[in-house]
């Protein structure tokens, strides 16, 4: 039997409920308050002044399901375990219980027959093994192993893997405990652990104890009021249930028919362009069926959508979907999200305007563009593309990056990759001291609208520099 997303959305509430928490609505995926952060990017976020101590008008306890962007993901998009769009289910105890109620209860909603049933012997936890700004969270150790999990898989890891905080650096943090489901892969070696990214264990739920609050200055402050913020992915913990990946649920099922439908490829032939259309255009969806007016644009959120957008176009024209497709994809969505996420059906009108517009503007600079780059192409600079060339071809024809590194490979062009990121840089570094011009002795917040305006650009260079070995 498949589970399917209603019915662990609901589970999962019931299940929290019952524990005494009190329901919440998703707050939306743009940040109402907090310039550090372009998006929602976890359940805990909204709830920051809470977690800091001020009180929350529905109590100690409180579960949701909270919708959750994460842009930093999207280079990782086709692979089996990530969206930039996804669903967390989470359940807070804002100075409430701590890690004994709330490992107890994750173990009982995972492997209790009443509730998701997942044999004991497929999962594995991991733990915080301590440095020098925390010690190693032993007290969590022996709650999982009172449970029985001490005779199975469990791994202590260090800060990169387990330790929580948001996005913007600076706020409540704390260790964490992992919970994983143990796939039919084999193991990859001996040293095969859930941080040694070889598949065979997929994250699924994060327990949070958030004890601290880090400063500016990067100091960990002990918190008055001790926290628990966990977050348990929708698509991930579906994967768990059903196996396959987080692309294989219900959630999926009937855009990807629309898609087939619009295409002459099938899904086994190009699931890479298939899971980044369909993610891509579900996260435009979500941004747009905001009640926060966000549109495609050049800074902030409507630059990130504006990206998800064109880099949703390109791939579909892989899958020789034509113009206009994007649309039709995006109904697809809303269908499937609406009774949920009422705000899509009311915005539904707005979304698919937006959707035509921008591929429409897309498909315009592109023709150009493509022009551009047949002339590139025949006037190569020691045989390759060169930097300021690519460069051009993003700045003036708004093509991503990826868009002219395939359309590279496809003729077997090589560009100078190495000068394109130079003269990106120098462009940021312009329009920085652009922007710092700008705000001098106007806004309070100069800095963070800078620092916006670059996780957003930066996004698209991560990549780059990763294939370049800087990072
Ligand atoms: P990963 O290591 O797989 O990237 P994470 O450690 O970054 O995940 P957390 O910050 O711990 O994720 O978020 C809590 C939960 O949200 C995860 O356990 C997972 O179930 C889910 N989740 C996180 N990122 C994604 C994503 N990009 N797509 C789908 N689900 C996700
Ligand atoms: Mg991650
Ligand atoms: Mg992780
Ligand atoms: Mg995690």
């Amino acid at each position: 039997k498949l589970y399917t997303s209603e019915e662990i959305r609901a589970k999962y509430i019931q299940f929290f409920q019952e524990k005494g928490h009190a329901v919440i609505s998703s707050a939306s995926v743009i940040p109402d308050n907090d310039p550090t952060v372009l998006f929602t990017t976890a359940g805990m976020h909204p709830l920051v002044p809470y977690l800091l101590g001020e009180k929350h008008p529905s109590g100690t306890r409180l579960t949701n399901v909270q919708k959750c962007i994460r842009t930093v993901d999207i280079d990782e998009v086709g692979d089996d375990t990530h969206c930039t769009f996804f669903e967390m289910m989470g359940n807070w105890s804002l100075g409430d219980y701590f890690k004994h109620e709330s490992i107890s209860w994750s173990w009982e909603f995972v492997t209790s027959p009443n509730w998701l049933d997942i044999p004991k012997h497929k999962i594995a936890v991991t733990v915080f093994e301590g440095d020098d700004d925390a010690p190693r969270d032993q007290e969590s150790y022996e709650i999982w192993c009172a449970l029985g999990q001490c005779e199975a898989e469990i791994f202590f890891l260090p800060r990169a893997d387990n330790w929580w905080g948001p996005a913007g650096q600076t706020g409540p943090c704390g260790p964490d405990t992992e919970i994983f489901i143990i796939s039919d892969k084999e193991r990859c070696g001996p040293t095969c652990s859930p941080a040694c990214g070889c598949g065979r264990y997929v994250e699924f739920w994060n327990n949070v104890f958030m004890k601290y609050n880090k400063t500016a200055e990067g100091k960990f402050e002990p918190l008055d009021q001790k926290n628990v913020d966990t977050g348990m992915g929708l698509e991930r913990v579906l994967v768990a249930l059903n196996g396959g990946t987080v692309y294989d649920s219900d959630l999926f099922t009937t855009i990807f028919s629309r898609i087939a439908e619009l295409s002459e490829t099938a899904y086994e032939n190009q699931p890479k362009a298939y899971r980044v259309v369909a993610d891509h255009t579900r996260t435009a969806v979500f941004i747009l069926g905001d009640n926060y007016g966000i549109t495609p644009s050049n800074v902030d959120q409507g630059y990130v959508l504006r990206r998800l957008i064109r880099r949703a176009v390109s791939f579909a024209m892989q899958l020789s979907i034509q113009e206009g497709g994007l649309a039709d994809i995006a109904s697809a969505v809303i269908d499937k999200y609406e009774l949920i996420y009422p705000e899509l059906q009311s915005n539904r009108d707005k979304i698919i305007r937006e959707l035509q517009a921008e591929e429409a503007r897309f498909q315009k600079t592109l023709a150009q563009g493509l022009r551009e780059f047949d002339k590139l192409s025949i006037s190569l600079v020691n045989g390759q593309i060169d930097g300021a060339a690519a460069f051009k071809l993003y700045d003036t024809y708004g093509f991503p990056i990826e868009l002219t590194m395939e359309l590279a490979t496809e003729r077997s062009i090589a560009i100078d990759l190495e000068g394109y990121l130079e003269k990106f840089q120098k462009h940021r570094e312009l329009s920085q001291a652009g922007a710092a011009q700008k705000f001098k002795g106007g806004l309070a917040d100069n800095s963070a609208q800078t620092a916006n305006l670059h996780t957003a650009t930066h996004l698209l260079h991560a990549a780059l520099r990763k294939v370049l070995g800087d990072e």
